[in-house]
This record gives structure tokens, sequence and C-alpha cells, in this order.
């Protein structure tokens, strides 16, 4: 089993003297964690070669936020794959909620980005999740699973054989309001037994093996007992992760969860 993850999602933020201050407090601190977990930050594009330099050698990971379905060409604006892979970027978030819903990236659209994050040697991490209403209505697993469907659709199930897979529900991100622990375990789980379903055998089944992390207004008060759910196998932070004392806090609270002793 691969340690548990940690990402962090700087989304908009940031400029080139805060990223510093935040990387110069966070990386002496992280390095003493990575024993036990693994841990990624996700800059805004333009930062991709300031955090490249400044995490080179320390076995901390970077991530990219987006990434163009495309190789190259008439695409004004965007990045491909081969190009953040030449940052070293090791992770790229597709399908993350703001990107489905703020800019309409529909699931297809997703799928493609999951092959050509691959296609480059890099690991996507699909964020997949429910709106308050699709929870409301009762559709959360049949929402996830659709999400989850298109990725098969596009590269087979073997794809999540080098995938993680992030559960974010909509309504949790940036709000404050966590998941519940029974609603957490139970959409870990269900993902897991729809990939299994999907397997044409047990040597085929990517679903046990697959890291599933969760996302959705994690902070330092609340890191430990979530990471200690059932199936959760690590963290994607947004809002927390900006702050260098909590990020420093979850991560170790999820070294803590993987059963080590946090040296100080
Ligand atoms: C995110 O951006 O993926 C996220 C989980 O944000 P936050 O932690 O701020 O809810």
């Amino acid at each position: 089993m691969t340690k548990p993850l940690l990402i962090g999602n700087w989304k908009m933020n940031g400029n080139l003297q805060l990223n510093q201050e935040l990387l110069s407090r966070l990386i002496p601190k992280l390095q003493q964690l990575q024993k036990h977990i693994d841990i990624a930050v996700c800059p805004p594009t333009p930062y991709l070669f300031q955090v490249c330099d400044a995490l080179a050698c320390t076995g901390l990971m970077l991530g990219a936020q987006t990434v163009s379905e495309y190789a190259s060409g008439a695409h004004t604006g965007e990045v491909s794959a081969s190009m953040l892979s030449e940052f070293k970027c090791r992770y790229v978030l597709v399908g993350h909620s703001e990107r489905r819903l703020k800019y309409r990236e529909s699931s297809a659209a997703v799928a493609a980005k999951f092959e050509a994050v691959q296609s480059a040697a890099m690991t996507p991490v699909l964020c997949v999740g429910e709106t308050l209403e699709e929870r409301a209505a009762g559709e959360t697993r049949l929402i996830i699973e659709q999400q989850l469907q298109a990725i098969i659709d596009q590269v087979g199930l073997a794809g999540f054989e080098e995938a993680i897979v992030a559960y974010e529900p909509v309504w949790a991100i940036g709000t404050g309001e966590v998941a519940q622990a029974s609603q957490i375990e139970s959409v870990h789980q269900s993902i897991r037994a729809f990939l299994s379903s999907n397997a044409p055998s047990k040597n085929e089944d990517p679903s046990q093996q697959l890291p599933i992390v969760y996302g959705g207004s994690v902070k330092s008060s609340n890191a430990a007992e979530i990471f200690n759910l059932t199936g959760v196998d690590g963290g994607l932070i947004g809002g927390a992760s900006l702050q260098a004392g909590e990020f420093i806090h979850i991560s170790e609270s999820l070294a803590e969860t993987a059963g080590s002793l946090v040296s100080e």
C-alpha cells in the first residue's frame, strides 16, 4: 500500500513573495514527515517554476491545478500535460468542482484531461462529488458513478491503477461545512464498490489499491477525525493549505494516523 497523501490546492492565491514565505515555513517541517506520508502542493500555473525550484531535492512534490485535454496547438491560454511534466509536476487535479461548475468542464472533457495527464507520465487526481441539491435528491452515488464512468469510457478501468480519486462534496468546499464521518466513509466505500463491480476479474480490480482522499473544509481541528476514517487515504486541502501552521498541523495529523511518531 502506498503512503497516505496530502495535497495542498492553493487555487488562485499567492504571489512570488507570499509563496516564498509559505514554502520556507513549510519545507523544513514537512520534510520531517515524508517518511510517513507523501505531500504535494498545487500552485497557480505561473508559479510552477518558482515552486519546482523550491521543492527540488526536498522530496516534496509538485502538482498542477488543471491541464488542457489537448497536446498542443491553437488553444490560447491553455497549458498541456507535457508542459506540466517539464516542471516536474507529479500530480494534476482534474475535474475539480470549481472547474466543472464555473468553467463548465464536462465529464467527457475531464476524462480527456485524465488521459492527457497519464499519457505524460503524471498521476491524475480525479475530483468527484455531488452538489447539495444532488445529495438532497438522493443522487450522490449516481452522480459520482457517472463521473467515474466517464473515465472508464475514456481509458478503461485500468486507468484507475495509476490515479488518485479525491471525494470532494461540492457543498463542503470552502464553506466550512464538513461532511459527516458516515457520509465520507459511505462514499469512499461506494467508489470502490462501483469500480470493483466493473472489474472482469479480481486481478483486474484496481479498487482496493486506489488511493481515495477526502477534500472539503479540512483544517487542523477536524483533520485527525477525518484521516482516521475507514477508506480515507489522505486529504485534498484548499484554504487551509495557504496557512503554514494549519497545513503543518494537518500534515502531522495524517502522519500520526499513518501510525508514526511525528518529530518536533
Ligand atoms: C479544494 O479546493 O479542493 C478544497 C477542498 O478546498 P477547501 O479545503 O478550502 O474546502
